[in-house]
């Protein structure tokens, strides 16, 4: 039997990655002290920042608003109905009821209201549904903390996420995107500061904090996300960490601590515009979510 290495009580979890045994009592703690510290590192906020954690009813980013709370911050929750038929419908129970039950505002932004669900939306735009989604919930979710107060967005990127886009990346040696990965993106020219406090935190990490807080989470993944490349990265990267325990952390560490510092010195920053249409900014005259939202009003006129 594995005994917690802080109090000696029966452990009920275990970390491969930092050799570490914990009870549920002292897992929680290091889990929300795991957050300080990345918060910390990367200097992404303080006590007296408005946080807007963009909630999805997932583990990841519930376990997020959980431990701020828990940690002091000040965070209220953001969620976009996708209109994703029961997925939306079960998430967004799930978000409602559990900022309920932590006494926190939950925002809602619903597509049906302010445009067209995302599976009709697929209809007018040829990219993989996921990055429609993206555009969209950016700009929602930067507009509405900007609208109201929020200093900064959080959101629940875990060490899995994190790793597998830095894999595809390295793979494809896309510098581009590789000069902006990292868990902080600045506020600059109407953006709103946006931060991933659970960098470093992987994937089973996040669920076991979940279930051991008590939090009712969905499950079920989005039904969009069947067949992306970046479930064949996290599997493979699940294949050597099984062999070799800290081989994730290690690699997206390492990159943040010597890679990136590389990387910035040649960043040419994008020049940024307000968008013609609304304002948001954009490197093009017309951002890409008026640019979606044309599209979809001139197919509707054809129609
Ligand atoms: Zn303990
Ligand atoms: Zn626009």
């Amino acid at each position: 039997m594995r005994k917690c290495i802080k109090c000696g009580e029966k452990a009920q979890v275990y970390l491969p990655q930092h050799r570490l045994s914990l009870c549920k009592q002292h897992y929680l703690e290091w889990f929300d002290n795991r957050v300080e510290k990345t918060i910390k590192e990367f200097k992404m906020f303080n006590r007296k920042d408005k946080v807007l954690v963009a909630v999805s009813g997932g583990k990841d980013s519930l376990s997020l608003w959980k431990s701020l709370i828990n940690l002091g911050y000040d965070a209220d929750g953001f969620y976009i109905n996708l209109g994703i038929g029961e997925y939306s419908q079960k998430s967004y129970e799930l978000a409602k009821s559990f900022s309920e039950k932590v006494g926190k505002t939950l925002h809602v932004v619903s597509l049906y209201k302010e445009m067209v669900p995302i599976p009709e939306m697929r209809k007018y735009d040829s990219r993989p549904a996921c990055s429609v989604c993206g555009t969209v919930k950016r700009y929602y979710m930067n507009k509405f903390a900007k609208e109201n107060g929020y200093k900064i967005i959080a959101t629940g990127h875990n060490l899995d996420d994190e790793a597998a886009v830095l894999f595809s990346n390295t793979l494809n040696w896309s510098v581009e995107y590789l000069k902006r990965q990292y868990p902080v993106l600045p506020e600059e020219d109407g953006f709103i500061r946006k931060v991933k406090p659970l960098c470093k935190i992987s994937e089973k990490e996040s669920a076991m904090y979940a279930v051991l807080s008590g939090i009712d989470y969905i499950e079920e993944e989005c039904p969009f996300s069947e067949g992306a490349t970046s479930i064949d990265y996290k599997m493979f990267l699940a294949q050597l960490e099984e062999k070799s325990p800290g081989t994730k952390l290690r690699f997206y560490s390492e990159f943040l601590r010597k890679m990136y510092p590389i990387l910035k010195q040649s960043e040419e920053k994008p020049k940024l515009q307000p968008c013609k249409i609304c304002g948001e900014p954009s490197t093009n005259e017309i951002c890409a979510f008026c640019n979606l939202k044309m599209k979809i009003s001139q197919k509707e006129a054809k129609a």
